[in-house]
């Protein structure tokens, strides 16, 4: 009979950190069918933007982050991560990095002081009775004096349903959108613009990235994890292309280009200013024809639609991708004390909580602060037992 004082339910982000405060004063036992850190290899496409040096509480869904954070902020991150042989750097953009940039450097080093059992099997059910019994996918059972979930928020109501806690659904965050009218041309092509969408006063410059039949990239995740019951779908986004140069600058260059390019035709007006098949789009958009006709035939007004639709630039987004970066849902941060839910003895951490924040680190440092805290308190509580106090 496998006994733990602890078993830890998900070797990911959370999990690991919980493992590695916890598994030398503790017996602990983790639970994932996955490799330990598995997940960890794709963040920051496979560099891990582990951090960010701006971590604030506005970049969160709920301002009740800020007592787990200050416990442990980003510069604890980091200097966790160096006395654990992972030296790190900032971008421009403040988001964190091991310096090898290497993702796999953060999952080896976070496994490698745990002295905890991997048991290789997901946990079907919990339920309790003096202790907490754990079933696993191999029909087998572990038993365990306090149980951590930090297996993210899939399935978790089922996983718990036992307990009857205020669970909730999960749903895709930090994700793209499916466009309606799609042009399938655009795929592939990355632009740099200012997003807008005006009922959430949302207003972002980053890089977008056309997909099959949408759109995603940082900047649209963000808006993702912004919209509310202000927004319903079909919603159009304004994309101001070319955000560099002012409208009037821009029109003043394509005149000036109608004047002196004797040699063009109104198809190459955007040449050398937008990608080809942006530039064909934008044409299309702005009901220019007659693309044969010399550059010095376009007219005023048809300057003015082109530069309309660049600065413009509408798209309906009528659906989420389903494969979003982070998963609302789970248990909320008012239902828990110090990341214990009512049932004494079961915590919650990472994902599992429904706590997301924009892309560049945010969510990575929630697993982390709230890993570190748990581990802490439990740490704490342990040796206060031990000197009867
Ligand atoms: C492609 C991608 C890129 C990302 N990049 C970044 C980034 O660069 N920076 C950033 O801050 N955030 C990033 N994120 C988000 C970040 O990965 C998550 O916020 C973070 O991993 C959450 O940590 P966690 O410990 O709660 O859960 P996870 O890291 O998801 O770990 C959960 C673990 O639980 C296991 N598990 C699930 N169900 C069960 C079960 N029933 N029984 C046992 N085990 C189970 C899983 O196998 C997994 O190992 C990215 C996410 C994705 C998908």
């Amino acid at each position: 009979m496998q006994k733990f004082d602890i078993a830890i339910i998900g070797g990911g982000a959370s999990g690991l950190m919980c493992a590695n405060c916890l598994s030398h004063s503790f017996s602990v036992a983790i639970v994932d069918a996955n490799p330990l850190g598995k997940k960890l290899l794709a963040t920051g496409n496979g560099r891990c933007n582990f951090t960010n040096v701006n971590i604030s509480v506005d970049k969160y869904n709920t301002s009740m982050v800020k007592k787990y954070i200050e416990v442990f902020d980003n510069k604890n991150t980091i200097n966790f991560f160096e006395k654990i042989g992972i030296p790190s750097f900032s971008d421009e953009e403040g988001r964190v990095y091991p310096l090898s940039e290497s993702a796999k450097d953060i999952q080896s080093a976070l496994i490698r002081n745990i002295n905890a059992v991997h048991i290789p099997q997901n946990a079907t059910k919990i339920t309790r009775k003096n202790d907490f019994e754990i079933n696993l996918s191999n029909g087998e059972k572990i038993w365990a004096k306090k149980v951590i979930m930090a297996c993210g928020n899939k399935g978790l109501r089922e996983l718990l349903s036992y307990f009857n806690l205020p669970i909730e659904r999960e749903e895709t965050m930090l994700c793209g959108f499916k466009v309606q009218s799609f042009d399938k041309n655009l795929f592939g092509l990355r632009e740099n613009a200012v997003v807008r969408v005006k009922p959430l006063d949302f207003e972002e410059r980053g890089q977008i990235q056309f997909r099959k039949d949408g759109i995603s990239g940082i900047v649209i995740f963000n808006l993702s994890a912004k919209l509310d019951n202000r927004i319903k779908y079909p919603f159009e986004i304004v994309c101001e292309l070319l955000p560099d140069i002012s409208e009037k600058q821009l029109t003043t260059l394509l005149k000036d280009r109608c004047a002196r390019c004797e040699n063009l035709y109104v198809k190459d007006c955007l040449l050398g200013i937008l990608k080809l098949e942006m530039a064909k789009y934008i044409l299309k958009a702005s009901k220019v024809i007659n693309l044969e006709r010399k550059l010095s035939q376009l007219t005023d007004k048809e300057i003015d639609e082109i530069v309309k639709n660049i600065k413009n630039l509408k798209l309906l987004c009528k659906e989420k991708y389903d494969d979003g970066q982070v998963l609302s849902g789970g248990i909320k941060l008012e239902n828990l004390r110090d990341l214990e839910s009512k049932i004494k003895g079961l915590y919650f951490c990472g994902e599992t909580t429904n706590v997301y924040g924009v892309c560049g680190g945010y969510n990575l440092q929630w697993a982390w602060s709230s890993g570190y805290f748990l581990a802490n308190k439990l740490n704490k509580d342990s040796e206060v037992k031990k000197a009867g106090l």
